[in-house]
C-alpha cells in the first residue's frame, strides 16, 4: 500500500473540493450549453485544484512540520552538528515524514546499541565486582580464622603459633598480589598505562627474567632454558618494564604449572617486521575447551592448584592487555598432560 504523503493528500482533498466547488456551480448556475462554459468551466477547475493542492499542501506540511519539529529537534539534539541541524530542522520541504520515520529509525537502533552495550557493561561490572569480592574474601577468612585461633589462646602453643603467623603473612601476601594486579589491570583498561616505547635486547631481558625466577624454577627442578643460541642483538621497540611482566608471567606460569624435571624453552623467530617470541613448557597442559577462555580475568582451569601458587587469576589478562596495547598479538596452543605454548609478537628494530 502507497503511504500518505501531504503531497498525497493536498492532491485528493483538492481534487475532492474542487468537484464539490463543480457540483455547486451546477446546482446554482445551471447547465448552460455556451462556448464560454465548455472552455471556462474546465479551465476553472483546473486553476482551482492547482491553486488548492499548493494551499493545502504548504499549510499541512507546515501543520506537521510544526507538530513533528519538538520530536525532530530533541532526537538529533545530541546527534548532529550544527550545519546537519540546520539543514534538517528548517527544511520543510519533501518526504517530511519519510524523513522523520528514517531518523527515528535510525536514532531509535542508536539507543538500541547504547543499550545494549551499557547493559553488557553492567554484567561486566557486576561479576568483576563479584570476582573480586570472591577472590579476596577468601584469604580474608583465612586470616581471621589464624588470628581468632592466637587470641583463643593459641599465640601460647608453640605448636601453632608460628605456623599461624606464616600463613597468615601467606594470606596477606595473596591480598596484597590481587590488589597489585587488580591496578595494573585498571590503568591497563582505561588506557592510562600507554607503552613507554624504547629499543632493547629482548634475549638480554629473557635472560634477566630468568635469572629473577631460577630459585623458584629450581625448587620444582625445572630447567629453564632458550631453545637455541642467540646473540643479544636481537632488538624490540616496545615498553621494556611491561614486557618484563609479560615474560614473567608466562615463565612463572610454566613454573607453577610445570612438572618435576620439567623444562621451559623460549625460541625467537624472525618474522620481517616482527620477532615471534614462544614460551612452551611441558606442563600439566590445559584442555581444549578451556583455551579460549585462559585469558579473561579470574579464570583459572583448575582453582585449587592457581590458589596453592599464590596466583591471583588475572596474569594473562594483564599480559593480553600488554601485549596488545603494543599492536601486537598473542596465541596460545595447549594440551593436557603434554603442555602450553603462548607466542606473541614484537616490533623489531
Ligand atoms: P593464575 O594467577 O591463576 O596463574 P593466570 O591469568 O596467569 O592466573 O592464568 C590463568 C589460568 O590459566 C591458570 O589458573 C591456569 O589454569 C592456566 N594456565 C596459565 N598458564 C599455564 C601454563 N603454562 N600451563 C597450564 N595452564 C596454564
Amino acid at each position: 500500500m502507497s503511504e500518505t504523503t501531504p503531497r498525497r493528500l493536498a492532491l485528493i482533498l483538492s481534487i475532492i473540493l474542487s468537484v464539490l466547488a463543480g457540483i455547486l456551480f451546477l446546482v446554482f448556475v445551471g447547465v448552460e450549453n455556451k462556448i464560454y462554459f465548455r472552455i471556462l468551466v474546465p479551465l476553472a477547475f483546473l486553476v482551482l485544484v492547482v491553486i488548492q493542492y499548493f494551499v493545502l499542501r504548504f499549510s499541512l506540511e507546515r501543520f506537521i512540520y510544526s507538530r513533528i519539529k519538538l520530536v525532530y529537534k530533541t532526537i538529533h539534539k545530541q546527534k548532529l552538528a550544527k550545519d546537519d541541524k540546520k539543514e534538517h530542522v528548517t527544511s520543510i520541504h519533501g518526504d517530511i515524514i519519510g524523513k522523520v520515520n528514517e531518523e527515528v529509525e535510525n536514532w531509535a537502533n542508536d539507543r538500541k546499541d547504547e543499550i545494549d552495550e551499557l547493559k553488557k557493561m553492567e554484567v561486566y561490572r557486576r561479576e568483576f565486582l563479584g570476582n573480586v569480592s570472591h577472590e579476596l574474601k577468601t584469604p580474608l577468612f583465612n586470616l581471621q580464622g589464624f588470628v581468632l585461633t592466637l587470641m583463643d589462646g593459641g599465640i601460647h602453643d608453640t605448636n601453632i603459633n608460628l605456623n599461624y603467623l606464616e600463613k597468615s603473612q601467606k594470606n596477606i601476601e595473596r591480598m596484597i598480589t590481587i590488589v597489585e594486579d587488580l591496578e595494573v589491570i585498571s590503568r591497563l583498561e582505561t588506557g592510562e598505562a600507554t607503552p613507554l616505547l624504547t629499543n632493547f635486547s629482548v634475549t638480554a631481558l629473557v635472560r634477566e627474567v630468568m635469572e629473577f625466577l631460577e630459585p623458584k624454577a629450581s625448587e620444582r627442578q625445572i630447567k629453564l632454558m632458550f631453545a637455541a643460541e642467540y646473540n643479544d642483538n636481537m632488538i624490540v621497540n616496545a615498553d621494556k618494564e611491561k614486557i618484563r611482566t609479560v615474560f614473567t608471567n608466562l615463565i612463572d606460569n610454566s613454573i607453577k604449572y610445570g612438572i618435576q624435571n620439567g623444562r621451559t624453552k623460549v625460541s625467537f623467530y624472525d618474522m620481517d617486521e616482527n620477532y615471534l617470541i614462544e614460551i612452551s613448557d611441558n606442563g600439566v597442559g590445559v584442555d581444549e575447551q578451556h583455551i579460549s577462555r585462559l585469558f579473561e580475568r579470574f579464570y583459572r582451569v583448575d582453582k585449587h592448584r592457581s590458589r596453592a601458587q599464590g596466583g591471583s587469576g588475572l596474569g594473562l589478562a594483564i599480559v593480553k592487555h600488554i601485549i596488545e596495547a603494543h599492536d601486537q598479538t598473542i596465541n596460545v596452543r595447549s594440551a593436557a598432560r603434554v603442555g602450553s605454548t603462548f607466542s606473541f609478537t614484537l616490533k623489531k628494530v
